[in-house]
């Protein structure tokens, strides 16, 4: 639950095993400087593949913080104290600009596009579209290049504004996606008006698939719901080669998670974009 409590709207406290308060309000001041600086804030890559051929279709960023003293520091362990700093919108810039700056990297050769994770202080955010602009056209690449990813709860809090800073994105060119779909409060509502160019399905969803036939029934009606409403459907936590062959079957068009390759450094990411290797679903037929 701790990732949730980084997401605006949730408010959760998460205890800190670190100390207290104290501690809390160190790492906000520490957060506040590793974001004027360009050593501490990372990306770990995270390949998503086409679950028909095993192409690399994207790659999400998944921030990290090379803290002086605690070592690497999950999402889970600095959105926290990020979202009480009030420095959503800065990480946010700051992920934005090393992912577009991994993207810039390769692109020439590989058409592989980034996706990042907002949270609701960014969908909120009227100057977003601008920022994303501009940061596009510093980097040489064009919109769609990125792909940016929120969960429904994200538009809770002004869904006007959110829609209108969305909808100024996609005619960027930008994609978005609706990430851990299915443990939302109103998610068909949502689907109906929110514009977006892909769904992904929640872990809690997409991982029971081969026990669960409810689980199944679930992934199924929703590969079809995504597909009526002309969005492609990724299956996010995918950690076994049988379990994608199952989500293949059930129509699911991409899949992400450890089968295909943990989150990584950026240099491993371009080592591991360039090996050959064999398509995850050879691997599950007997
Ligand atoms: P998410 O966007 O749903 O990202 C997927 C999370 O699931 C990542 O955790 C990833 O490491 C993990 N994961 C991927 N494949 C598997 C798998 O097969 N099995 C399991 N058990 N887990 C898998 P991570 O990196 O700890 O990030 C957690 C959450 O933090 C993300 O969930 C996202 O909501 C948030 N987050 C990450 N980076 C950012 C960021 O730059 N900005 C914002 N606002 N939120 C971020
Ligand atoms: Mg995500
Ligand atoms: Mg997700
Ligand atoms: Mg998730």
């Amino acid at each position: 639950y701790a990732a949730k409590a980084g997401r605006e709207g949730v408010h959760v406290y998460v205890p800190d095993p670190h100390g207290g308060t104290g501690d809390r309000l160190r790492t906000m001041e520490e957060l506040r400087t590793a974001l004027t600086r360009d050593d501490e804030l990372l990306v770990h890559l995270q390949p998503q593949v086409d679950l028909t051929d095993g192409r690399v279709v994207g790659v999400e960023a998944l921030v990290r913080w090379n803290h002086p003293t605690r070592g690497l520091l999950s999402p889970a362990q600095l959105l926290p104290a990020a979202e009480q700093a009030g420095l959503l919108r800065p990480l946010t810039d700051t992920v934005l600009e090393l992912s577009l700056r991994a993207v810039a990297g390769w692109w020439e050769s590989a058409r592989v596009p980034v996706s990042v994770n907002l949270s609701a202080a960014n969908v909120s955010d009227l100057d977003l579209p601008s920022k994303v602009a501009l940061a596009l056209v510093r980097y040489g690449l064009p919109a769609q290049a990125l792909t940016l990813e929120l969960v429904e709860d994200t538009l809770m809090g002004d869904p006007e504004r959110g829609r209108t800073v969305l909808g100024q994105l996609r005619r960027l060119g930008v994609r978005t996606s609706i990430d851990d779909y299915g443990t939302g409060y109103s998610s068909l509502a949502y689907l109906r008006s929110l514009p977006a160019d892909e769904l992904k399905l929640d872990r809690s969803l997409t991982q029971d698939v081969g026990r669960d036939p409810r689980a199944a029934a679930i992934v199924r009606h929703t590969v079809a719901l995504a597909h009526d409403l002309g969005l492609s459907l990724v299956a996010e936590g995918v950690e076994d080669a049988p379990t994608a062959a199952v989500l293949a079957e059930l129509g699911c068009d991409v899949a992400q998670g450890y089968a295909i390759a943990r989150p990584m450094p950026v240099d491993d990411f371009l080592t591991w974009l360039a090996t050959p290797r064999p398509f995850l679903l050879e691997q599950a037929r007997p």
